[in-house]
């Protein structure tokens, strides 16, 4: 989260204006590993402070989490292992505020914990389930909420539309997001090789966008964040009838809409919804070079 005030401007999450506008990052600062080209700055658009500080909270509890699960093996991700561990360490306080602070997130990291033959088996996102071939009993897992990828995947949409074409995407346009796996993916993943364009920050974040010819702001992204899992978003123009503005996949993790969408329902959505993502992606245009 940045503090740096622009004065007057649009918030591109929110879309209003504000006349307390700050300077946010895409892809947030403290996901970045070290190793990360040092020009992030490039990466910042103009959002509210309530939006940016909304965005800080859920960036903030995601990175504690996903921090805990990815691979330390890959380059740069080791310390992001430890800024996570640091995040719920009182030790690592600044202050008797900051410690109770990073005593309250392991608290809540704890309740969110699983463990064992208590770790589910489905809702489990693609790029994040059990990569070290341990046995069940030995396994451990942590919830985060479906809403959370959401949010993410809309705010880098938002962010990379606004910085490649200097505007906000304002309705009736809608963000899908979708997790799926590359298999699943293959027909989007291919599209988007073909006619899209890239825009990385690497190891962080590479991000590959297509947009449609008919307009500008009609779009596919599939954003990879640390070489470790993919977020699919597409910006349509209209909310299919009977739809929801997002659909909810199979790798929902477990415990965030029980009871609210049957699953037969939710189920079917997604490949409806990956066809419609087709037929969009293929009226994209190519990249201009
Ligand atoms: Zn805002």
């Amino acid at each position: 989260m940045s503090r740096v005030e622009l004065g007057f401007g649009r918030c591109v999450h929110c879309l209003r204006h504000s006349a307390l506008i700050t300077r946010d990052h895409v892809f947030p600062k403290s996901w970045y590993p070290s190793n990360a080209r040092k020009d992030t700055w490039k990466w910042q658009i103009p959002a509210c402070r309530r939006c940016n500080a909304r965005y800080g909270k859920i960036e903030e509890e995601m990175l504690t989490k996903l921090g805990l699960c990815v691979d330390p093996t890959k380059p740069g991700l080791a310390e992001l292992i430890e800024r996570a561990r640091r995040s719920i360490d009182p030790r690592a306080g600044k202050s008797e505020r900051d410690a109770s602070l990073r005593w309250a997130r392991r608290q809540k990291l704890l309740q969110d914990m699983r463990w064992g033959r208590d770790v589910p088996n489905q809702g489990i996102y693609p790029g994040l389930g059990e990569r070290w071939e341990r046995p069940p009993e030995e396994q451990g897992a942590v919830l985060i909420p479906r809403a959370h990828f959401r949010r993410l995947s809309e705010k880098i949409t938002r962010g990379i539309h606004y910085l490649v074409e200097r505007h906000y995407i304002p309705p009736p346009f809608v963000i899908d997001q979708v997790a799926v796996d590359d298999s699943d993916a293959s027909p989007i993943a291919e599209l988007l090789q073909e006619y899209g364009q890239e825009f990385a920050h690497e190891p962080g974040i590479t991000v590959r966008r297509a947009v449609t010819r008919d307009d500008s702001t009609s779009s596919a992204l599939c954003i990879e964040i640390w070489e470790t899992f993919k977020m699919y978003a597409f910006v349509t123009n209209r909310v299919p009838d009977g739809w929801t503005c997002f659909s909810f996949s199979p790798y929902t993790t477990e415990g965030f809409y029980n009871g609210r969408i049957p699953e037969k329902e939710f189920r079917s959505l997604v490949p409806s919804q990956l066809s419609r993502a087709h037929r969009l992606v293929n009226q994209l245009k190519a990249p201009q070079s």
